[in-house]
């Protein structure tokens, strides 16, 4: 069993993504409105090492997998900030004398004002950081951040970071109806981004229950508005991530796990925190099965008592 990678995560942005999780769930200085790993239940703002990292141990589960895949990509990513764990550019240096391919980081940005988080991140190849308000009354409804974390602090960290790396930059925005979507959000983005290298601006929607439940997915149609907005305006590289919706568009789908996850199903409903330990999945990949079961209509993914629960 592995304890610190997890996939691989089929993505349409990068391929066969295999993740790699260096802090404990649910570890962030963010609590965002649309989290699909749920709450925040440790809240921090200092970088650390957040689960008892043996750098060792993550090598040689990284190199007992590449035996049998070859990803396009190894992902920081998981449970929480990876920017968070102050040893996530020793370990990006050491994934690469193992691995050849692509290595990625996606990050909630608010450390890139920490010159080591920048130095970090330079070790890697892409950079996925999200942005998903300018204002500082968006950034509070929509992020919810720790106490003295500051949408401008961030945007000065991202200025910062945007103007010195060499890597490339998928810069996220996740789009909520109703709370970052309003005409003088985005025109604030228009002027924040305009002069900013990025290779491209991704806009991102909810695919399943977030961590407080009237949050609802923007629709296609709005997505698309506001990707004519941002090129009507001059930024000039924005897309639309889309997410798998078929089991036929899905690279590796495994038949033998779908029917696991309908026959535990069949018997009683589980919550996501149940079904990562019995089926030993990351929750990011048992959901890109579960979004394409519920949307075929076999399971439900339903919140309650502030928990994600699945049921049949
Ligand atoms: S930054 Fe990422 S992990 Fe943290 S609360 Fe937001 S979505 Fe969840």
């Amino acid at each position: 069993m592995y304890k610190y990678i997890f996939g691989p995560v089929p993505s349409r942005r990068l391929g066969v993504s295999l993740g790699v999780d260096l802090v404990m769930s649910k570890t962030c200085n963010l609590d965002c409105i649309y989290c699909e790993c749920g709450s925040t239940t440790k809240f921090y703002n200092t970088r650390d090492s957040y689960i008892d990292i043996d750098i060792d141990r993550l090598i040689g589960e990284v190199e007992d997998i590449l035996q049998n895949l070859t990803p396009d990509y190894i992902t920081f990513s998981g449970s929480g900030e990876p920017t968070l764990n102050k040893d996530l550019g020793i370990i990006i240096k050491k994934v690469r004398k193992i691995y050849s391919g692509k290595i990625a980081v996606i990050t909630n940005s608010s450390l890139l004002n920490n010159l080591g988080v920048r130095e970090a991140l330079e070790e890697a190849d892409l950079i996925i950081p999200s942005l998903d308000a300018i204002s500082e009354d968006g950034f509070k409804r929509i992020n919810r951040p720790i106490e003295g974390l500051s949408i401008k602090d961030i945007l000065d960290g991202m200025t910062k970071f945007l103007s010195t790396t060499k890597k490339e930059v998928y810069l996220e925005i996740f789009i909520v109806e109703g709370i970052n979507d309003g005409v003088e959000e985005l025109e604030k983005f228009v002027e924040y981004l305009k002069d900013k290298k990025i290779t491209v601006i991704q806009l991102n929607t909810l695919a399943r229950p977030g961590a407080i439940k009237e949050i609802k997915p923007a629709s296609m149609k709005r997505l698309s508005e506001i990707k004519d907005f941002f090129i009507n305006h001059g930024l000039d590289s924005v897309e639309i991530i889309k997410k798998y919706t078929s089991r036929e568009e899905f690279p590796k789908y495994s038949e033998k796990l779908e029917k696991l996850i309908l026959n535990m199903l069949a018997k009683r409903k589980y919550s996501i925190h149940e079904m990562v330990e019995l089926l030993q999945r990351n929750e990011v990949e048992l959901f890109k099965y579960l979004n394409i079961l519920q949307k075929e209509g076999k399971v439900k993914i339903v919140i309650e008592n502030d928990q994600i629960y699945i049921k049949s």
